[in-house]
């Protein structure tokens, strides 16, 4: 049969990632706000068109900024997605806050904007979209309703970078939004993320906050003469020699984003026969937006369907994964309240997603492979 495990994700050096850190080295300045890190900043800023872009230590930290900048309060209630990671909610949960787990939508799995209004009450303070598979939330809706009842949005664009709504970034619709740089993502330094802000009057808390709750940003731009502890905050900035790699990534942006594109197409077309004869569903990308490619899942029409799969390509030395269990439904969900048929698309489509391998490198003669075994399936 085979010749190598295909594994799930390959994290790979695509352009001068490597240079760049032997730089970083030779600049001597290996703690945070280095060169690189500006670098990264001014692109990120630059091509998204966002006022402020801080690079974090990751999404998880960058998410803890975003609900300390929002003077997140025990007892205050945030809307979140059921179907996510679990550093959406427990950054606000480190708060004191109370999650509310709003189900998605059955065709983009994102937070279903239809039902969002109803979870909303008097102690409502945040909505948290994620724009899952880097496909957009139907943000207008979303942001009309926050609007409406004053209470911020916050995107985790985790999976969205360079993805697009309605011809505006990801990323810039919401009060802030939190990026990921983990080494499962579109783009890397292994562990990292970055914290935008779309909303001027945060930035100089956001700056206190990410450096231990100090002034230093400002003592270092000369703008106070000593620094010192002026507000609560913690470590959330990276090392400069991981911007220095991330730096080398975000750089060939386009040549990553073209490359997950064509390996995207390539699953999509080649495999729609296959699924529509086996009652699988492929992922819907709605006509208003540009998806940033950041996964291929599939839908099996049942779990049990879905475990033979994984064991078939297994067996095919070929690795899938799936995710997320519903958090409504996890120990800590349940502590919330959470309850069976709460969410009742997320706990189904928990159950039958199922991801293919999927990353920058991915050769056609891999993809062909995982094609070909998928078309050998026999349910
Ligand atoms: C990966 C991910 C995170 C966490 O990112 P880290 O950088 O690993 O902290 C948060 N939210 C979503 C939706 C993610 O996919």
């Amino acid at each position: 049969m085979s010749d190598a495990l295909i594994r799930f994700n390959k994290p790979t050096v695509i352009g001068n990632e490597l240079q760049y850190m032997q730089e970083a080295i030779a600049n001597g300045h290996l703690s945070g706000d280095g060169p690189f890190t500006k670098r990264c900043h001014a692109l990120l800023e630059q091509t998204l068109g966002v006022p402020k872009a801080l690079l974090t230590t990751s999404c998880t930290h960058a998410l803890e900024m975003a609900a300390i900048l929002l003077d997140i309060q025990a007892g205050d209630e945030v809307i979140i997605p059921s179907f996510t990671f679990v550093s959406t909610v427990n950054a606000f949960v480190l708060r004191g806050a109370k999650p509310v787990f709003a189900d998605v939508r059955a065709d983009t799995l994102n937070l279903d904007e239809t039902r969002l209004e109803e979870l909303i009450t008097e102690r409502t303070k945040a909505i948290v979209p994620v724009h899952y598979a880097g496909v957009a939330c139907e943000m207008d809706t979303i942001l009309d309703i926050a609007r409406r009842h004053q209470i911020a949005v916050v995107e985790d664009n985790a999976h969205g970078l360079f993805g697009k709504y309605r011809g505006r970034y990801l990323g810039t619709l919401g009060v802030m939004a939190t990026q990921s740089f983990h080494e499962t993502k579109n783009f890397t330094c292994g562990e990292g993320g970055a914290l935008l802000i779309n909303d001027p009057a945060l930035v100089e808390r956001a700056e206190i906050v990410r450096e231990k709750g100090t002034n230093r940003s400002r003592f270092f731009r000369g703008q106070v003469d000593k620094y010192t502890w002026v507000d609560i905050g913690s470590s959330y900035l990276p090392s400069d020699l991981l911007a220095a790699f991330l730096y080398g990534q975000l750089e060939q942006a386009e040549e990553i984003q073209r490359r997950r594109q064509y390996i995207w197409e390539i699953y999509h077309r080649l495999l729609a026969d296959w699924a529509a004869a086996w009652d699988i569903r492929q992922p819907v990308i709605p006509d208003d937006v540009e998806q940033a490619y950041h996964m291929y899942y599939i839908l099996l029409p049942s779990l049990q369907m879905r475990t033979k799969l994984i064991e078939h390509l297994r067996n095919h030395d070929i690795k899938a994964v799936f995710h997320y269990l519903p958090l409504h439904l996890s120990d800590m969900g349940r502590r919330f309240g959470g309850q069976e048929g709460d969410c009742p698309v997320t706990e189904d489509v928990s159950n039958r997603l199922l991801r293919l391998p999927f990353y920058n490198t991915l050769s056609s003669e891999e993809q062909e492979r995982i094609i070909d075994a998928l078309h050998q399936f026999r349910p």
